[in-house]
C-alpha cells in the first residue's frame, strides 16, 4: 500500500471535477481520511461538494489496478512493466508495419486534463505514434468553445469566462453551475457566487428544456426546445440590431479592434423573434424582453455550456453567445465576459505544448469529418474500426477514458473495440472499454502525485495560482502517467534488443534533469507573474508556490484585449466565413423545413449529477447509496399519455438502440422532453468495478446516435435525441395477449 508522507494536515486542490476547491486531508487512527473544505483556501474559501470525500475511495478502491495486466482465456494475469510495455509497443509497431500508420488509433479522456503532468508529456507520446487517427473526449463535450475561440480570437484556449463576482446579469444557456460548480467556468462553490449576483442587486436567468438545480438560484427560468437555442440567440441579435441596442463602446474600446458587425446585422434580420418563437416555444415578447434587460444591464455576460455545446448547432451557438457578449460591450470588460491570466499561461505556450489550434486540415476517413487541432470527432471512431480499406483502424490505446459509455452510440464502439486486432489502455480500472485490452497499464492514483491545474486556472472567475504535493508516496514499482507517455514514446522511437534499457535510461534521465516540476516550474518563471520579467528573484516559481498551501491570489480578471488577441490583425473577426455560412443550415434544417414528430416522438437531453462526473465515480459507495439516480425524467403530461406511472420500469427506444429505465415523474422538464444523466449503464459482462456493478443503471449512449452530430465540427449531437417511451407493463400484456 502506499504510505502517507506526513500526519499533518494536508492541502490539497480536489481534481474530481473543474472547481478547483481547496481540501483539508486529515489521516486518521481507522486508516480512513477526513476530507473537508479548506477555509484558507484562496479560490473556494472553504466550500466543497460531497464528491471531495470519496477523494479517497479510488485511493483504497480494492478494484484499482497497481501493476499491468494481460488478459488472457483465463482471466487477467499480472505481468512485469517492461514485459507490458514491450508487448505494447512490439504489437502497436507490428500492425502499423502490416497495415499502416493510421492502422493505430488512440483516444483520451478527461480526467487528463486535471493531470499537469500528463498534459506535459502526452504530446510527445501523441507524436511517436504516427497517426492521424487520434480521438478525445473534447469532441463530445467543449469542441464548440474552441471552434468559435479559434475562428474568432485566434486562440482554441483564448475562451471567455463570465466574470461571475462582478456581473450584474448572468444569462445561462444548458448549464448547470448549481450542480458543475461551473464547467468551462471554473468557479468553486458557484452556487454562494450565483446568489452574491442576486444579493447585490443583480439577475440571472436560466434557459434550458429542464428546471435544473440553478433554477432554484435564479431569477427566472425559461424552457427552450432542445437544440433550438440558436433561434434564441439569433432572435436577441435581431432585437438588439433593429432596436439599435448595440453598444460596443462601454468605455472600452471593443468598437477599434472589430470586424464584422455589419456582416452579423445582415445576418439576424431573417431571424425575428416571431419567426423562431414557435420554434424554441419561447413567446416572442418574452424574448424581446430578455434582449432588451440584457443589452440594458450596467454588466452582463452570457454563458453557454453542455446543453448548447453539444447539439447539431453548438459551434454556431458558442460564436452567437460570443457575438452577443461583443455587441453589447460585454465582453473583456469586468462584469462580462472576461479572458484569465493564468500563472502558467497555456496561451502564451509553446506551440509544441498548447497549440493555437487547427481546423480541417486532414478529414475523417469514412466519414469525412474535420480534424480540430490534431484530432477527429470520436462520433466517427467506431466507424474507422468497422469499416474495411486502407487506413481502417485495427489496434487502439485509449488513455484514462471510458467512450464505450461516454460516446455515442456505446454499443456500436464495445462491437467495434472487440474485433480489433491489439488494444492497450492506459487506466487503473477494467471498465466497460478497458475490459476489451490485451494489456492494461494502470498509473498510480491522483493522491499519490502532486498536482497543479493548467488547465483549470486558465478557465477559472478568478486568477489564482495553487500547487500541491503529493498526499502519498506510491508503492515500489508503479508508473505514474507521464513516465507511462514517456516509456511507451521511447519504446516506439528506438528499436534492437536493448530499447528496454534505453527506454528506462531515457525516463530516468527526463525523470531525473526535466521532470514535470522543471518544466512546471519554467513555465511559472516565464509565465506573467514569473521570475524570469521581474527583478532580483521576486517573481514567481515553483518554489515560491510551493510556499503557499492555500494558493495565491492574483486578483480579479483583467482586461487584456487587443493585446492578447491572437489573430494575425490583432482583430476580433465577429463574423468568421466559416461560421456565417453555417446559419443557411440552421435555415434549411430548423426555419425551412421544421417538423413536427409524431406524438409518441420524444427529445432525450442529458443531466448532470451532484454526486457523479465520470463512470469511475460510480464505483465509491459513498456516491452511488442511497436512491437510484440512473432514471428517466418525464413530465406528467407525457407519462399520462403512455400510462405511465412513476417509479414503473419503461422501454426507451431510438434509431441505435433501446435501453430500460425506471421513470420518475415531474414538472421540472418540459413536455416532449425526457432526461437520462450519463455514465451509467455497468451491466457490461467482465467488468472488474464491483460496487458500480451492483449500481448498474443504464447508458444514455446506448441511444444517443454517432450520426448525429454538428456538422460543423463533428461535436456529438447530445442534445435532442429522437426517441419514443414505451410501458413495459402495457407491452408485456399485449405480448402476451399476442401469445394466448
Ligand atoms: S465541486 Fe468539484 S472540485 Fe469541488 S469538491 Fe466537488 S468534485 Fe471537488
Amino acid at each position: 500500500m502506499a504510505t502517507s508522507v506526513s500526519s499533518q494536515p494536508h492541502f490539497r486542490t480536489c481534481n474530481l471535477c473543474e472547481a478547483m476547491c481547496g481540501v483539508e486531508i486529515h489521516s486518521q487512527a481507522n486508516g480512513t481520511l477526513r476530507i473537508e473544505g479548506d477555509r484558507d483556501d484562496v479560490f473556494s474559501h472553504g466550500y466543497i461538494c460531497p464528491k471531495a470525500v470519496a477523494l479517497q475511495d479510488i485511493q483504497y478502491d480494492r478494484d484499482r489496478l497497481k501493476y499491468p495486466v494481460r488478459r488472457t482465456a483465463n482471466g487477467w494475469q499480472q505481468i512485469d512493466w517492461d514485459e507490458a510495455l514491450d508487448e505494447v509497443a512490439d504489437n502497436l509497431k507490428r500492425i502499423q508495419a502490416r497495415h499502416g500508420c493510421h492502422s493505430l488509433g488512440f483516444y483520451v479522456g478527461n480526467p487528463t486534463v486535471h493531470n499537469y503532468s500528463s498534459i506535459l508529456f502526452l504530446p510527445g507520446f501523441i507524436r511517436s505514434l504516427h497517426t492521424r487517427n487520434r480521438f478525445s473526449a473534447t469532441s463530445v463535450d467543449q469542441l464548440a468553445h474552441h471552434v468559435a475561440a479559434l475562428l474568432m480570437f485566434g486562440h482554441q484556449l483564448l475562451l471567455p469566462i463570465p466574470d461571475l463576482d462582478r456581473t450584474d446579469f448572468l444569462l445561462i444557456m444548458g448549464g448547470n453551475p448549481a450542480v458543475s460548480n461551473g464547467s468551462l467556468m471554473t468557479a468553486a462553490d458557484a452556487p454562494g457566487r450565483l446568489r452574491a449576483i442576486r444579493k447585490r442587486g443583480g439577475k440571472v436567468i436560466l434557459i434550458d428544456p429542464r428546471r435544473t438545480e440553478t433554477a432554484r438560484l435564479a431569477d427566472q427560468h425559461i424552457f427552450i426546445r432542445p437544440g433550438t437555442d440558436v433561434l434564441l440567440l439569433l432572435a436577441m441579435l435581431n432585437v438588439i440590431f433593429s432596436e439599435d441596442r448595440v453598444r460596443l463602446d462601454h468605455g472600452d474600446p471593443l468598437n477599434a479592434f472589430t470586424d464584422g458587425l455589419e456582416s452579423i446585422r445582415t445576418l439576424v434580420s431573417d431571424f425575428s423573434t416571431e419567426k423562431t418563437a414557435p420554434i424554441t416555444g419561447i413567446p416572442a415578447e418574452q424574448v424581446r424582453e430578455l434582449a432588451r434587460e440584457f443589452a440594458g444591464a450596467k454588466t452582463a455576460a452570457c454563458y453557454g455550456r453542455i446543453g448548447v455545446s453539444t447539439q447539431e448547432f453548438g459551434g454556431v451557438c458558442q460564436w452567437l453567445i460570443n457575438v452577443l457578449n461583443v455587441v453589447t460591450g460585454n465582453l473583456d470588460r469586468p462584469g462580462g465576459a472576461m479572458f484569465t491570466r493564468p500563472a502558467f499561461d497555456a496561451v502564451a505556450a509553446p506551440e509544441g505544448l498548447a497549440p493555437r489550434g487547427s481546423f480541417g486540415r486532414w478529414r475523417s476517413r469514412v466519414r469525412k469529418l474535420p480534424e480540430f487541432t490534431g484530432e477527429l470527432p470520436v462520433a466517427a471512431l467506431a466507424e474507422e474500426i468497422l469499416t474495411p480499406g486502407d487506413g481502417q483502424i485495427k489496434a487502439m490505446i485509449t488513455s484514462a477514458g471510458n467512450p464505450v459509455l461516454s460516446t455515442p452510440n456505446g454499443r456500436q464502439l464495445d462491437r467495434a473495440f472487440a474485433g480489433l486486432e491489439f488494444m492497450a489502455s492506459i487506466d487503473f480500472y477494467i471498465n466497460e472499454t478497458t475490459r476489451h485490452a490485451n494489456i492494461i497499464l494502470p498509473p498510480t492514483a491522483s493522491l499519490e502525485h502532486d498536482h497543479y491545474d493548467l488547465v483549470f486556472h486558465l478557465l477559472a472567475v478568478h486568477n489564482t495560482a495553487k500547487y500541491s504535493p503529493p498526499l502519498f508516496q506510491p508503492q515500489k514499482n508503479t508508473r505514474h502517467d507521464w513516465e507511462i507517455f514517456l516509456e511507451l514514446q521511447m519504446r516506439m522511437e528506438s528499436k534492437g534488443l536493448a530499447r528496454s534499457l534505453v527506454a528506462k535510461t531515457k525516463r530516468a534521465v527526463v525523470g531525473r534533469f526535466f521532470p514535470p516540476t522543471r518544466l512546471l516550474d519554467l513555465g511559472l518563471r516565464f509565465g506573467p507573474y514569473g521570475s524570469k520579467w521581474k527583478p532580483f528573484g521576486s517573481g514567481l516559481t515553483l518554489a515560491e508556490l510551493k510556499r503557499w498551501p492555500h494558493g495565491i491570489d492574483l486578483g480579479p480578471l483583467e482586461s487584456c484585449f487587443p493585446e492578447r488577441l491572437c489573430t494575425p490583425s490583432k482583430r476580433i473577426a465577429l463574423a468568421p466565413e466559416l461560421l456565417v455560412k453555417d446559419i443557411e443550415r440552421v435555415k434549411t434544417r430548423l426555419l425551412d423545413s421544421h417538423t413536427h414528430h409524431s406524438r409518441n416522438d420524444l427529445l432525450l437531453i442529458g443531466r448532470r449529477q451532484l454526486r457523479s462526473n465520470n463512470s469511475w465515480m460510480h464505483n465509491s459507495e459513498r456516491l452511488v447509496k442511497g436512491p437510484q439516480r440512473c432514471t428517466l425524467l418525464m413530465n406528467p403530461s407525457d407519462a399520462a399519455n403512455r400510462d405511465i406511472v412513476d417509479g414503473q420500469q419503461v422501454q426507451v427506444s431510438s434509431r441505435i438502440g433501446a435501453i430500460e429505465i425506471s421513470v420518475e415523474i415531474t414538472d421540472e422538464i418540459m413536455p416532449g422532453v425526457i432526461s437520462i444523466p450519463h455514465g451509467w449503464g455497468h451491466d457490461r459482462s467482465g467488468i472488474q468495478m464491483a460496487v458500480a456493478e451492483q449500481h448498474p443503471g443504464a447508458s444514455i449512449n446506448d441511444l444517443t446516435d454517432d450520426e448525429s452530430i454538428d456538422a460543423l465540427c463533428g461535436t456529438a449531437a447530445f442534445n435532442g435525441t429522437w426517441v419514443s417511451v414505451s410501458n413495459m407493463a402495457t407491452s408485456n400484456e399485449r405480448g402476451a395477449a399476442a401469445v394466448h
